[in-house]
This record gives C-alpha cells, sequence and structure tokens, in this order.
C-alpha cells in the first residue's frame, strides 16, 4: 500500500519534448525483450503452497486475522507458524516507514507493518493491510479493482462505497476478495468455488455496536 505517483510522473513525461530517436527505441526494445524474460523466468511463489511466517509485530490480533482469512479461503495455500528456532519464510514486524505497509516478494518475505500508520486506524484497517502486504509475501502484485485487497492505493477498500453497496448497513468488504484468492490460487493451486466472494467485517459507525468484530464468510450474492 503506497502511496501512487503517477500524477507527478505524468507531468514530468509531458513537461519533456520527448522525440523517440531510433536508438532509444531499439534501446526500449531490448528493455522489453530483457524485461519479459526476466518475468517469464521468475514467477514470484514459494516452492510449496504450505508457507511458515512469524509475526513480531505490534498488531498480534490484526496479523491473526489475516493469516485465518488467506487460510479461510479458498485454495491450497496455508500459512502455518514457524516452529522456534526456524527462519520463517515470512517474517512480519513493526516498522516507521513512508507507506502503510511494505514487503518483499519471495524469496524476500519481510513484511514492515507502519507503527503511525496502523496505530492510527481501526482493528479492520490494520487486518487489511497486514493481508495487503502478505499478500505481496506471497508473491503476488497490484490488482487494478479498486475493491480488491490487493488494490494499490492507501485509501482502504473497505471505506470505498461502491464495494459495500451490496451489504447491509455496518458491513464493509475485507479481508481478501475473489479476486485475489483466484491471483493467489493462480501461484498455489487450487479452485476459487461458485460461492467465494471474499471476507467482509462489521464497520462501527453511528447507532453501530463499537467494536468491529469480523464477520468471515463468504457474501450471499455476487458482487456487482
Ligand atoms: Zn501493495
Amino acid at each position: 500500500m503506497q502511496t501512487q505517483s503517477s500524477a507527478t510522473d505524468l507531468t514530468e513525461r509531458q513537461g519533456r519534448a520527448w522525440v523517440p530517436s531510433l536508438l532509444v527505441m531499439t534501446a526500449m526494445a531490448l528493455l522489453a525483450t530483457l524485461l519479459f524474460a526476466a518475468s517469464a523466468q521468475a514467477i514470484d511463489k514459494w516452492p510449496r503452497s504450505t508457507v511458515t511466517f512469524r509475526d513480531r509485530s505490534d498488531w498480534p490480533a490484526a496479523v491473526n486475522l489475516a493469516v485465518k482469512w488467506w487460510n479461510d479461503a479458498p485454495g491450497r495455500l496455508k500459512l502455518v507458524r514457524a516452529r522456534p528456532g526456524q527462519r520463517a519464510q515470512i517474517r512480519i514486524v513493526s516498522a516507521n516507514i513512508d507507506s502503510a505497509g511494505l514487503a518483499g516478494l519471495p524469496p524476500d518475505g519481510r513484511v514492515d507493518l507502519d507503527r503511525e500508520s496502523l496505530n492510527a486506524g481501526e482493528f479492520r484497517y490494520q487486518a487489511d493491510v497486514a493481508a495487503h502486504e502478505i499478500g505481496h509475501a506471497f508473491g503476488l502484485p497490484h490488482i487494478k479493482s479498486q475493491c480488491s485487497l490487493m488494490y494499490a492505493e492507501a485509501e482502504t477498500p473497505a471505506d470505498i462505497p461502491a464495494c459495500n453497496s451490496t451489504y447491509p448497513p455496518g458491513v464493509v468488504r475485507c479481508g481478501p476478495q475473489r479476486e485475489d484468492v483466484r491471483a493467489m490460487n493462480r501461484r498455489y493451486g487450487g479452485g476459487v468455488g461458485e460461492t467465494f466472494y471474499g471476507f467482509r467485517c462489521a464497520s462501527p459507525g453511528p447507532g453501530l455496536p463499537v467494536g468491529p468484530l469480523p464477520i468471515n464468510f463468504p457474501n450471499p450474492a455476487p458482487a456487482p
């Protein structure tokens, strides 16, 4: 979950009178070939569908929920705690960074959760950020759909009204959604099934109970 700087990038690009020369075009073609070769060669994933993790962050309850979401989602991937002394593949820690979270793709597996961001957010936000970064640590890239857990924006998808329009009042989407689980299963195997549309949470608000309790069940109907 990093703040996007695409607007700035666009301005900078438009500011230059950029005329592609033959040399530049040749270089770009070569670069594209190299990038394609690199991406075709390395699929970011762990070798097995059982992945070990260790959580040393300040938000163990939120990380527990994030792990439960991924383990409860349909598919083969399972997260298990590393044994004492064993090096965990995914290592979750608290950090002071510029975004809410940061994660290294396999075989890195380090997950940094930002103290300032997570301490300012409610429980479901903490769990959402943890689950998003764990998704990267599985090897998942960002997903364009704004209702996906793996959506790139720092804004939590649970707060986008269109993502919650089919839910009862006070219920918001959070945790992995169908597209996220499909991306995970493409790496680790398993189907998504006909009835899994993603997890959702209770959200505190006017007239609603305080303290968001996670509601871990699939949506009864497909989201539009
Ligand atoms: Zn991200």
